[in-house]
């Protein structure tokens, strides 16, 4: 098997989750084997081995798992974004757009300096709504957004695209359609 086939493998897939018709992918089982978290984060940062990073950003909850063990790696700080009312400091707020609906991401205001450069980070990417309002948030303080990873990408749905779109290069480790 190539890392990818054995990478895709350890995914987890649920029918009806979270609502009817929906095929949630379940990272949890990869997470769980220490063979596929282990290639999936070095993976996810071998375009930036050596060059400087000042911190990973992880979106709530997934993006704090895989941020986390990338900016030990990277020796980097790591920043979480949260859903709204989760952080107890100031907060910068974004609206994203969701499948239907929007809602907010937060950040702590002084979480960042200016110039700083980030990696984004998170689980999956899928219409791209909330990575795009993530690096919104990122640039509203000032950081340099030089990447955006996600283990998982929905090509059909579009998001990597749209992030790349905004100037940000999108690195994926494997694609479910
Ligand atoms: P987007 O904003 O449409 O790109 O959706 C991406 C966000 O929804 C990420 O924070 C993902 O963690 C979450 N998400 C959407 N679908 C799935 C899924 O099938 N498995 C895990 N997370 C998902």
């Amino acid at each position: 098997m190539t890392f990818e086939q054995d990478l895709k493998a350890s995914v987890r897939t649920i029918p009806d989750y979270p609502k009817p018709g929906i095929l949630f992918r379940d990272i949890t089982t990869l997470l769980g084997d220490a063979r596929s978290f282990r290639r999936a984060v070095d993976e996810l940062v071998q375009p930036w081995a050596g060059s400087k990073i000042d911190k990973v950003a992880g979106i709530e909850a997934r993006g704090f798992i895989l941020g986390g063990a990338i900016a030990h790696q990277v020796s980097s700080g790591f920043v979480p974004i949260r859903k709204k009312g989760k952080l107890p400091h100031t907060c910068v707020s974004m609206e994203y757009a969701l499948e239907y609906g929007t809602d907010h991401i937060e950040i702590h205001v002084d979480a960042l300096q200016k110039g700083e450069r980030v990696v984004l980070v998170d689980d999956l990417i899928a219409t791209g709504g909330t990575a795009e309002g993530a690096i919104k948030l990122l640039r509203q303080l000032g950081a340099e957004v030089v990447a955006a990873c996600f283990v998982i990408d929905l090509p059909e749905l579009g998001g990597a695209d749209k992030i790349r779109a905004m100037g940000v290069p999108v690195r994926t480790l494997i694609s479910f359609e």
